[in-house]
């Protein structure tokens, strides 16, 4: 059933705080917007005067800058360098610890915490994305604890785009811009004139449950006409396209194509393409100890395919030139995901094309493969 086809309902701005609350006390640890450093990032939110009230984003190859909009929207920007899997796959986590006692070493047991989240304003790429990382995560051979454990308990409030980013592309990859499955409430923001109000969409029962506790009303068929209207609108102004048809088969076909040439020598091999990446998920381990070699932690932190160590095996690195670096990471993302995970593991987010410091654009460089 398509999201506005079910019963909608309206809380006004003067009312969000409620939402806050109530998932502040179910004892989550309240994840969204704010506008820090020049960007927006998501952090934790104990208020909605924390959230990006003013402000939206201007994209482009390698640009990105917060600007003043000429409204008050709360969640009129687009996707920014961060992405949800920096709280569901962190960074960095310990997989275990030892210290030394008596002479001997003993494990300890992990100390990190699983925290409870409610994530609020998830845009439907990023629902997306999170259902890619699932799937690799969760429904392969092996699940991933750290990963599953933080994805249990996680509670979405997801939020319909009113606008396309410079750099986006989620009309191409078909995953956005409406907000369509995957979350637990799901908004629309609407300003008109002086009323900022959102229309609410359940999409579990514990959403109801939350939306029980805050004050809302059922919305009217013609608040709910145009708030589908101003989602459809998006679709029309995304800042990319991408052709899919063929795409695997073509990428296959182009193993020597000389265009990888011409990206290589540009790309600086950083890895800002995978970290900022929604669906990127590669990893290695460290040791380390402290100085009076008491204490032992092993800690898994995100690694990148652009890393000469990330392919090395006995001998040296398989792929030694940014050449093949780059274009492992995009027939895998592109093409080589579909064989082993079944969808494509590109969302059309554009973060990569964003916040590559020399502007590659993956959009391009397809069309010029
Ligand atoms: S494509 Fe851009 S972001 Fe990615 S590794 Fe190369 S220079 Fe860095
Ligand atoms: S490859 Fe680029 S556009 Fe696609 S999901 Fe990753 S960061 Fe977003």
């Amino acid at each position: 059933m398509d999201f506005m086809d079910r019963m909608q309902f309206v809380i006004e701005s003067e009312h969000f705080q409620q939402l806050l609350d109530a998932l502040q006390e179910e004892g989550y640890q309240v994840i969204g917007p704010t506008a820090r450093d020049g960007a927006i990032l998501y952090e934790d939110i104990f208020s909605v005067s924390d959230f990006p009230e003013g402000w939206t984003d201007e994209q482009d190859n390698g640009h990105y800058r917060l600007k003043p909009r000429s409204d008050q929207a709360w969640f009129g920007y687009t996707t920014g360098p961060q992405s949800w899997k920096n709280h569901l796959h962190p960074p960095k986590a310990q997989l275990w610890q030892a210290q030394r006692e008596n002479g001997n070493f003993n494990i300890l047991p992990n100390t990190d915490e699983v925290p409870r989240y409610a994530f609020i304003g998830v845009r439907s790429c990023e629902l997306h994305a999170i259902a890619i990382q699932d799937n690799v995560f969760l429904n392969g051979a092996f699940v991933e604890p750290i990963y599953q454990k933080r994805r249990e308990g996680l509670f979405v409030v997801a939020v319909n785009c009113g606008q396309a980013g410079g750099t986006c592309f989620c009309a191409s990859m078909d995953t956005g811009p409406a907000v369509t499955s995957g979350y637990d409430l799901a908004l629309t923001e609407m300003l008109e004139e002086e009323h900022h109000f959102f229309i609410v969409e359940v999409g579990t029962e514990r959403g109801d449950a939350i939306l029980q506790q805050v004050t809302h009303r059922e919305a009217s068929e013609a608040e709910v006409n145009r708030a589908r209207k101003t989602v459809e609108a998006v679709a029309q102004h995304m800042g990319r396209q991408m052709d899919t048809t063929g795409l695997k088969e073509k990428l296959f076909e182009s193993y020597e194509h000389p265009h990888w040439e011409a990206v290589a020598a540009r790309c600086m091999t950083c890895g800002n393409c995978t970290m900022v990446c929604p669906t990127c998920f590669c990893v290695t381990v460290e040791d380390t100890t402290d100085l009076a070699g008491e204490h032992a932690e092993r800690n898994r932190v995100w690694d990148s395919c652009f890393t000469m160590d990330f392919s090395y095996i006995h001998g040296g690195s398989v792929r030694y030139s940014p050449k093949a670096r780059y274009r492992q990471w995009l027939t895998h993302k592109l093409a080589a995901w579909h064989e082993q995970f079944g969808t494509s593991g590109c969302v059309g987010c554009g973060r990569c094309i964003t916040w590559c410091p020399v502007g590659i654009d993956l959009t391009a460089e397809v069309e010029a493969l």
